[in-house]
């Protein structure tokens, strides 16, 4: 990652972290926060990330969060209500 790239990764992080400052002021937050739950945005097993990314579906940073795993380049997990680990190119973790 050069120079440029590190910088609009680090924009799309701090537009992510303010919205989600911005919800929390309100006294809300994500559903991947929820400490039970988190797991299955992370997990191994697809059916988990796919319950993740039914959960993300009408979250209200869901652009912004696409924004930021996209500019940094992430290739795992789900963020903004895609499994990396199942978009072209990648091979899921396991079934
Ligand atoms: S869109 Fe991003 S912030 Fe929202 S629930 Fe999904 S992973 Fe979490």
């Amino acid at each position: 990652m050069n120079d440029t790239d590190m910088h609009a990764a680090a924009q799309a992080n701090d537009r992510l972290t303010r919205a989600l400052l911005d919800l929390a002021t309100q006294g809300e937050r994500v559903r991947c926060s929820d400490p039970i739950d988190h797991a299955r945005w992370t997990s191994d097993n697809q059916r988990d990330r796919q319950t993740a990314m039914a959960w993300c579906a009408g979250c209200p940073v869901i652009d912004l969060c696409g924004q930021a795993a996209d500019e940094r380049g992430e290739k795992h997990h789900v963020w903004g209500g895609v499994d990396l680990a199942c978009a072209p190119g990648q091979t899921a973790i396991s079934g």
